[in-house]
């Protein structure tokens, strides 16, 4: 591998910024860039049919800049918690624009989502369904649910499956009797559509289109049978973005054609009807918006190893990598600075890549070539504004979490900390 350029994949406004964070907040430090919010927008929005909405997935990256700006150029929210939906509602997205997903919804986070006014949930089983229709006559509000359906699979690309297997997500497509029962109101709450979701960070660009015809079709079909023209078609996501280490948003041209034509061909009447067909895309929006600063604090040989040591382990970054989340397990950062190495003090050999954290699990790079590594020395890892802080071990060994500065373009917009303390929490008899 050949040494990276100094700065190379690092969006040209954090680099120019890049002393004054450091300066002021230290490393490490996740920096966000709206100007690149709006690009990674533009391009999803444009690869997508004509017409249809795209939702993003808070669970990314809920930092509330982020969330506005997206909310700002129209883009709705899938929310999975209190919490996002409240960052939500503040980014002054209107209730109506949000649906609210995830296989264990509690009896209170439903009658909460419904008392901040919302009326769209992807509901996962008869019993989440139950849920929501108890919550509705409670709070004497009426709602819409999308039924999420494990469909099979349409191929098989994706680094995180959710269906085509046995799975904790939706009813199985082949769930005839729980199927039917779903497709039938109950009480207050009515299906308007279904939903899938099939995978994430799906590379390939056929196995994408592979999957999104793949659902429309389980869709029809089950619709087909039951007689059920559904208002609208949730297709998911799984739009592929390459995580803490350099590179392009990946584009997807034909993907706009291949699906109007499959869901041309499976409801024919859908542009008469009206039918919503609505994407969900997390990283493919927030990830290259985002580079974590970090410091390397030792560079030390055992053995025949070198490694070296940085200020941001599973705590700050890839807390999710032991998931599955990173399609491989190692981080490449880039220098932000020459540095001061001397041509004697060079690495000749792969260094591991560790965090500060007392564990032997804490190694974001198993081995990369990284000769100008040293002690003192600031690295980037770009493509790390999705899956980063709140994806992380936080807690873990109590070290001061990541600040975060949101940069907009060439002015700095917010500034922040995340703080992580003890509450005390009152009984009541
Ligand atoms: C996680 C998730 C997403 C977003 O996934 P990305 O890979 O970040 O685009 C979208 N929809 C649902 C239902 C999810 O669970």
């Amino acid at each position: 591998m050949t040494e990276p350029s100094t700065g190379s994949g690092i969006p040209a406004s954090i680099r120019r910024h890049l002393a004054q964070i450091v300066q002021n907040v230290g490393t490490p430090a996740y920096v966000y860039d709206l100007a690149v919010v709006r690009s990674s927008f533009a391009a999803l929005r444009d690869d997508l049919p004509v017409g249809s909405e795209l939702f993003y997935s808070l669970k990314a990256n809920p930092h509330p800049q982020l969330v506005a700006q997206l909310v700002a150029l129209g883009a709705r929210a899938e929310v999975s918690s209190i919490g996002e939906l409240a960052v939500a509602l503040a980014a002054d997205c209107p209730a109506h624009h949000v649906l609210y997903t995830g296989p264990g919804k509690t009896p209170e986070e439903v009658e909460e989502a419904l008392n901040r006014g919302v009326r769209l949930f992807s509901v996962e089983s008869v019993t989440d369904r139950q849920r929501l229709a108890e919550a509705c006559s409670r709070t004497g509000t009426t709602a819409g649910y999308l039924i999420r359906i494990n469909s099979p699979r349409g191929s098989t690309g994706g680094s995180l499956r959710m269906t085509g297997r046995p799975s904790a997500f939706g009813v199985d497509h082949t769930d005839i009797q729980a199927l039917d029962r779903l497709l039938r109101p109950l009480g207050r709450v009515r299906p308007v559509g279904m939903h899938t979701f099939c995978a994430t960070n799906i590379a390939a660009p056929a196995a994408l289109a592979a999957e999104f015809e793949q659902s429309v079709r389980t869709i029809a079909a089950i619709a087909g049978r039951a007689g059920f023209t559904p208002d609208v078609l949730d297709l998911g996501g799984g739009f592929p973005a390459p995580f803490a280490r350099p590179g392009a948003l990946p584009r997807h041209p034909y993907l706009k054609g291949a699906v109007d034509a499959v869901l041309d061909t499976a409801f024919p009447d859908r542009r008469r009807n009206g039918t919503r067909v609505v994407f969900e895309s997390g990283r493919a929006l927030a990830a290259s918006a985002g580079t974590l600063l970090t410091t390397v604090l030792d560079v030390k040989r055992s053995g025949d190893r070198t490694f070296a040591v940085l200020d941001s382990g599973v705590n700050v970054l890839g807390g999710m990598s032991g998931l599955g989340r990173l399609r491989s397990p190692s981080i490449v950062p880039v220098p932000v600075d020459a540095g001061t190495a001397s041509p004697e003090s060079r690495l000749t050999t792969p260094v591991t890549l560790v965090g500060p954290l007392c564990t032997p699990l804490d190694v974001l790079a198993p081995a990369i070539d990284a000769p100008y590594l040293h002690p003192g020395q600031v690295l980037a890892v770009p493509n790390t504004g999705a899956y980063g802080p709140t994806a992380s071990l936080l807690g873990f060994l109590s070290r001061t979490p990541p600040a975060e500065v949101v940069l907009d373009g060439d002015h700095i917009v917010a500034t922040g900390r995340f703080e992580l303390r003890t509450q005390e929490v009152t009984f009541r008899d």
